[in-house]
């Protein structure tokens, strides 16, 4: 029943045209976000809102997902960085593209991901433990703001929380080519969600893919809050 609920709102993903790309809609399908929500939760898991994982915080909504792993354009064997790990859901989605149960382990790429509030990261690693993605997905407890230039540079990076200006570090742990998402504004208002594209000049490209609401990127080049 629960699954079937979880199939009916891909499918109605698919068929607003949220998703498109038959790779990205096989990997919402197999990593239903119920895994990752508190117990008191679950039962909201095919409704497509976010909801609250404690703390304060919130695991993103299934279409802000889509439309996020879709813009990305996530290919196998990329090195993917998260800044805000929260549940670790959209992680396993994105694991799940970029290094696929069928494709062999050799070819299989990585995604570190940084959390700033412990419980949360702790919250994240059990639950990708569980969902069977602990080989596949790194969580890091720390100021995701700053990236995480042990593992960089990346082939995409995505931010999952609302940050004032673009984070320079970021920018700086991309790969040249590679493409980076980032929620950019107010924190009381609605935010800018945009697609950068380094060129192999080095050179961004910035695209804006419309207004999306998060909650705050705290930290070194956080919010003020
Ligand atoms: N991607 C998550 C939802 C993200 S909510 C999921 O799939 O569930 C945004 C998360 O960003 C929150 O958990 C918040 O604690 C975290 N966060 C905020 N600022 C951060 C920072 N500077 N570094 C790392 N994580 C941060």
């Amino acid at each position: 029943m629960e699954n079937s609920n979880w199939e009916r709102l891909i499918q109605n993903l698919t068929k607003e045209g949220i998703l498109r790309t038959p790779k990205v809609t096989k990997a919402m399908l197999a990593v239903p976000r119920k895994a990752f929500l508190p117990e008191s939760m679950q039962q909201y898991s095919a409704v497509d809102t976010p909801l609250p994982v404690g703390y304060g915080q919130t695991i993103s909504a299934p279409h802000m997902v889509s439309i996020m792993n879709e813009a990305l354009m996530l290919e196998t064997g990329h090195k993917v960085l998260e800044v805000g790990a929260g549940s670790g859901w959209h992680a396993a989605t994105v694991a799940e593209i970029i290094a696929p149960s069928s494709a062999p382990r050799t070819e299989h790429g990585h995604v570190y991901t940084v959390e700033i509030v412990q419980e949360l990261a702790e919250f994240a690693r059990r639950n990708i433990m569980k969902a069977g993605y602990g080989d596949r997905v790194t969580i890091i407890c720390g100021d995701g703001s700053l990236g995480h230039p042990e593992k960089a540079p990346f082939d995409r990076v995505f931010v999952t929380a609302a940050a004032p200006e673009i984070p320079k570090p970021l920018i700086d742990q991309l790969k040249p080519g590679g493409i980076m998402l980032v929620p950019v504004g107010n924190v009381s208002l609605f935010q800018n969600l945009l697609r950068l594209t380094k060129g192999s000049d080095g050179k961004v490209k910035e695209e804006n893919l419309g207004g999306v609401a998060f909650v705050p990127l705290t930290g070194r080049y956080g919010q003020d809050v």
